[in-house]
């Protein structure tokens, strides 16, 4: 069967390895270089050497953008480098979703239609089809608010994973359940007396003691030693079992985590997972957060934290806003975030034959072969539905085998990020997944939410 109109055939999946082979010479330098071949941008740098090219002007042989409001400047993109752009800060950092990456290519770049551009690349983003988890319904969100930095804290262990060269097994995650900053520490036990040493060594050394600390019933956690530690440390102990498992805090970070770690080992050997960490802790402080309106790193220092090439851009930091006035901002749009995410319905969108779609993989770990489920994409395809049996089961075409399946597939070229609940939302959000997708739907075959994930530990 033909694929629709609205998905070309010439959107098949984007490799980025093909794009790999020009990242050799730094970002900012290749842009300056390729404006002097832009014929667009030669004129512009002409106008503004005459005086007249209104917010475009040329510096230090680079042509800017300055915004006519905030008068910060920007580096003006020349149509050939604009690909590598959205690479850079798409692909190359965990495949944030649609708002998040155009506020951060915002911020340091500028060309016409920027929106559009980074709209149409992470819409039709191979990776962001496959690695995106099925998404919940909003409603069975638990509010559960914080209101100061590292007040309340949330620890877990996920694993174990498969073993690394550094005899790694298990990640220790913290996480600042008000500003959404994550700590997490590749790790060869999950015993208390190491879960002890960290926390004092790494955690509260820098962040301070928190006045609650939220966890599962894991063993670790029900153990006299780690009742003594917590009384030592004057912390009330609170327990996830108090939240439905959606609305769990810390499954909502877990789950970030694996997505990172998924997206960052496509392609490789599982077992370098701890040495990906801390790229994905990166990207995770670097993300605007819906429920706080800023990042991680915003929140917690004053400031964002720089990408290699940053210093080269002429990007004015903004001056540092107090913290309280960071944390009443947030405070407040977290408020507001709650009431908006109360009131979202979730949403069924219609599949008919013909579409494309991605379907959901269901793979199975194998500890011998180092191969772990969790790590595997989440979508396989596009595959046309051939045929539609009910409601909510549908026949695609699946490498010219006909295959039925259940309503865990995303349409292809859609885009998940629709309605009141955007993408980036689902890095903020204290519950696991909550926005929906368009073909999202609570009714899947246990499809939906951390515990049908086929490697939940
Ligand atoms: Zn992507």
């Amino acid at each position: 069967m033909m694929p629709p109109e609205s998905a070309p055939s010439s959107v098949s999946p984007t490799k980025p390895q093909i794009l790999m082979v020009e990242l050799a010479e730094p970002l900012i330098d290749e842009i300056i270089r390729h404006q002097q071949h832009d014929e667009k941008l030669a004129q512009l740098a002409t106008h503004s050497l005459q005086g007249n090219s209104g917010p475009y002007q040329l510096e230090e042989g680079a042509l800017w953008y300055e915004d006519p409001q905030t008068k910060s400047k920007r580096l003006t993109v020349p149509l050939s480098s604009r690909k590598r752009v959205l690479f850079e800060f798409h692909d190359q950092i965990g495949h944030p979703g649609e708002d998040e990456t155009i506020r951060s290519i915002a911020s340091r770049f500028h060309w016409p239609g920027q929106s559009n551009s980074v709209r149409e690349h992470v819409k039709l983003c191979h990776i962001c089809a496959c690695g995106k988890k099925a998404k919940t319904s909003p409603t069975d969100m638990r509010p559960h608010q914080p209101t100061e930095p590292w007040k309340t804290i949330a620890v877990d262990f996920m694993g174990p994973y498969p073993i690394t060269a550094r005899r790694k097994r298990f990640i220790l995650v913290v996480t600042d359940l008000f500003s959404r900053w994550t700590e997490a520490f590749a790790m060869t036990a999950s015993d208390t007396p190491k879960l002890i040493k960290l926390l004092e060594e790494e955690v509260f050394g820098r962040w301070g003691y928190p006045q609650s600390i939220l966890s599962d019933n894991g063993p670790q956690f029900r153990s006299l030693a780690w009742k003594q530690a917590c009384e030592k440390w004057q912390c009330r102990l609170y327990t996830t079992a108090i939240y439905s498992p959606r609305a769990n805090p810390t499954e909502r970070r877990n789950q970030e985590i694996k997505k990172g770690l998924r997206l960052h080992l496509m392609g490789e050997q599982h077992n370098q997972w701890d040495l990906k960490l801390p790229s994905v802790l990166y990207d995770l402080r670097c993300r605007k957060n819906a429920a706080t309106g800023v990042t991680p790193a915003h929140l917690l220092l004053g400031k964002e934290l720089s990408r290699p090439g940053d210093w080269k851009l002429q990007l004015r930091a903004p001056a540092i806003t107090e913290r309280h006035l960071r944390v009443a901002q947030a405070q407040l749009q977290q408020a507001k975030y709650q009431a908006k995410y109360a009131s979202v319905a979730p949403n069924k969108f219609p599949i008919k034959p013909g579409d494309l779609v991605y379907a959901k993989t269901h793979p199975l770990s194998n500890a011998a072969e180092r191969y772990h489920a969790g790590f595997e994409a989440k979508w396989e395809g596009p595959f046309a539905v051939t045929n539609q049996l009910s409601e909510d089961v549908f026949e695609l075409d699946k490498h010219g085998s006909s295959t039925k399946t259940h309503r865990s597939v995303r349409k292809f070229g859609s885009n998940s990020d629709n309605g009141p609940v955007r993408s980036n939302s689902d890095n903020s959000r204290l519950g696991p997944n909550s926005s929906h997708s368009k073909l999202g739907s609570n009714s899947d075959h246990g499809s939906i939410g951390p515990n049908s994930d086929p490697v939940r530990l």
